[in-house]
């Protein structure tokens, strides 16, 4: 590769989960500490990042069209780099198949980002999928230097990886063995978010609720206890997490549910089939039972809790009444929102070489009725919560002269109309339900 003169603006492209987003952002602030500035609105950047997900299939097949797509008409390319994990499953096939590309790094290695950009400038290929994570958090910029703002809502990542290995999963080989992140570092980092203008921060982890830590004093915490310490926090107005897993779902953070007032009431808990056969087929070491034992002693702890759930149609093997049995455990919890995907087998993981593979044509029939169900519930729930007052927490302006969009504390999508700002806590009477937002009334506003 030839010489390049070094980058002045950049634009990271995240794809799939908050935590592609969260490293997206600390991305950013390592190229911005390099004085690099985020190329203007509809302007070709100098550096293009590419942040994969490879959780779907084609995703791979995606990034190279991505790639295709930055190449400008005189033929040149911005200088690129892949990250994420598609970058960490397939590094060496994106540097083989796709000459533009200089750069491929893995979500636990991107802290190297700016110095592979300097042997790249020079006309170097670099590859570093390394891994693991707790050398790339020590090594990344503290939030908020330089003065850098937060918006309204911030993620903070603190905890990585996963060892459940379920059976159609590529995150344990992505992303690696779990690491909680240090209980200072935490502290610190949240403090910074809201010094730059956070008032919610989302807790972000593939088993989030796996956190564990000690703090000042040595105590041993899980998240709850991570979480009541935050909520210390005088300006941190709310707290959230995800994602998390049935069987981390531990008495103590139950319990915050209940105690924790700045610990919003919903709770997302993914439970993918309803089936338990389905579920041992997946390795998901939990049952319906099991898991329905806990939504019971979480509502017990927050009647008004919205709960979430993510579910996968299709999964090899899946029969029509085994299908049934998923429908019947929705209709069971009733899902304020949920996320739903058809069956994609993932390379290298168990489920992909799996008998009974389910034809394409099932999985829509199995999609469509699932989500009609999900959808009657969200609307239910956003229905029910008309004529509540509630506080919204303000996040951007509307479509319309004057008006506000926010969320509820159950992560309901709100528009009202009238005085408000960025950040700001307002109290809202929730006059229409819609399947994905409702409209309110500005009643009055929270003391700044
Ligand atoms: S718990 Fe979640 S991240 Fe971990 S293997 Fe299962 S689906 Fe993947």
């Amino acid at each position: 590769m030839r010489q390049v003169a070094p980058p002045r603006t950049y634009r990271v492209k995240s794809f799939g989960c908050q935590m592609n987003v969260y490293d997206g952002e600390r991305m950013g602030e390592l190229l911005a500490e390099r004085g690099l500035s985020v190329a203007p609105e509809g302007e070709d950047a100098d550096l293009v990042v590419l942040n994969t997900c490879h959780i779907r299939e084609k995703a791979a097949e995606k990034v190279y069209s991505d790639i295709g797509r930055l190449r400008r008409e005189d033929g040149s390319s911005p200088l690129i780099a892949v990250a994420g994990c598609v970058a960490q499953a397939e590094g060496d096939e994106i540097m083989a198949r796709a000459p533009s590309v200089s750069m491929v790094v893995g979500p636990q290695a991107y802290h190297r980002l700016p110095e592979m950009l300097d042997r790249a400038t020079k006309g170097e290929r670099a590859t570093d999928t390394d891994m693991p994570a707790d050398a790339k958090f020590a090594a990344l910029p503290p939030r908020g230097k330089g003065g850098r703002r937060s918006g309204p809502t911030a993620f903070l990542t603190v905890q990585e990886g996963c060892d459940k290995f379920c059976t159609y999963c590529v995150v344990p080989y992505t992303r690696g063995a779990e690491i909680s992140r240090p209980y200072a570092d935490l502290i610190d980092e949240a403090a910074r978010l809201v010094d730059a203008g956070a008032r919610e921060i989302t807790l972000l982890g593939q088993n989030v609720n796996a956190w564990t830590g000690e703090d000042s004093k040595g105590r041993a915490l899980g998240l709850d206890g991570l979480i009541r310490e935050l909520a210390k926090l005088p300006d941190l107005q709310r707290i959230r997490y995800t994602t998390s897993h049935p069987n981390d779902m531990t008495e103590g953070l139950i319990a915050a549910h209940g105690e924790v007032g700045k610990l919003m009431p919903y709770l997302h808990l993914p439970v993918q089939a309803g089936s338990d056969r389905v579920l041992k087929a997946m390795n998901r070491s939990h049952t319906v039972e099991s898991y329905l034992k806990v939504l019971e002693r979480v509502r017990t702890a927050r009647p008004d809790i919205a709960l979430s759930g993510d579910f996968i149609v299709g999964f090899p093997g899946e029969t029509e009444a085994e299908f049934a049995e998923t429908l019947s455990l929705i209709d069971a919890v009733g899902y304020a929102a949920a996320f739903s995907f058809k069956y994609s087998p993932r390379p290298g993981t168990p489920a992909a070489t799996m008998e009974g593979q389910v034809a394409m044509e099932v999985m829509d029939d199995r999609l469509q009725r699932l989500q009609a169900a999900l959808s009657r519930d969200s609307l239910a729930f956003n229905r029910a919560s008309v004529g509540k007052t509630c506080d919204i927490l303000v996040e951007r302006k509307g479509r319309h002269p004057g008006q506000w969009i926010g969320k509820s504390p159950w992560l309901q999508s709100v528009h009202f109309e009238g005085e408000s700002r960025f950040g700001e806590i307002v109290t809202v009477d929730l006059a229409e339900a819609g399947p994905n937002s409702l409209a309110g009334r500005l009643v009055e506003r929270a003391p700044a």
